[in-house]
């Protein structure tokens, strides 16, 4: 019997990172939001006054940042060095950024490399887009997690809208659409559903019902505990 390693992939607004947190504390395994990571550093970018045409430097910070995810109260904080960012890199002005960051070679290998050293135990639950193709190709279960552009743009602008944010739902259903497309045509690790990975669409379902059938793969496995 093992902790086993769960990746769970899609596009923006699917409503992952909900989805891998419950999933995470009903098993009591980590949970770890790899898109919080190159959020991370685009909030970076922004607070030392660089552009996305920056690489050097982008490099520099990728390679050098100290993120961490700790989890309080139910919630994944995140941190860079010990400044708590968890509500700034949701900000619309960092979200436009991340798809120019995470697309650079260098920035992706070592956020990979530390992705795969916190999965290493097991015991885990990774949400992002290139996490069952590239990351840990080797996970015991790949759920591709999707819905409509329009159900994901209305979750999204409640979200954002439930945080104090001031957005327009036509606004945020181009931005993800124009995220989406620079997600899935990027040369290194686009996002795409892996050849072993199981589809869930959520347009129609629950955040509970979505749960509900990954913890069900998780007790068909013989294996598991
Ligand atoms: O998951 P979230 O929407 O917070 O991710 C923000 C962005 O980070 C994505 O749009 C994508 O550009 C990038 N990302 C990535 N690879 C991951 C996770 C996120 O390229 N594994």
């Amino acid at each position: 019997m093992k902790k086993i390693i769960i990746a769970i992939d899609g596009p923006a607004g699917a409503g992952k990172s909900t989805v891998a947190q419950i999933v995470g504390q009903r098993l009591n395994y980590t949970y770890i939001d790899t898109g919080a990571m190159y959020r991370a550093i685009a909030w970076k970018v922004l607070q030392d006054g660089l552009s996305v045409n920056d690489i050097e430097e982008i490099i520099t910070i990728a390679q050098s940042i100290n993120i961490k995810l700790n989890y309080i109260n139910g919630k994944t904080k995140v941190f860079v060095d010990e400044y708590d960012v968890t509500a700034e890199i949701r900000d619309p002005s960092v979200s436009c950024i991340v798809p120019e960051i995470a697309q650079v070679a260098a920035v992706r290998e070592a956020m990979v490399r530390l992705q795969q050293s916190m999965a290493a135990q097991g015991g885990v639950v990774m949400d992002g887009r290139d996490i069952g193709t590239h990351v840990l190709p080797n996970a015991d279960i790949k759920i591709f997690l999707t819905a409509s552009i329009e159900e994901r743009a209305q979750r999204r602008w409640r979200e954002l809208t439930d945080k104090g944010f001031v957005v327009s739902l036509e606004e945020l259903t181009r931005d993800i659409a124009a995220r989406d497309k620079k997600d899935c045509e990027r040369d290194i690790s686009p996002l795409i559903q892996a050849s072993d990975a199981i589809l869930l669409d959520t347009t129609a379902i629950s955040i509970e019902q979505a749960v509900i059938a990954i913890l069900k793969l998780c007790e068909e496995r013989q294996d598991f505990v």
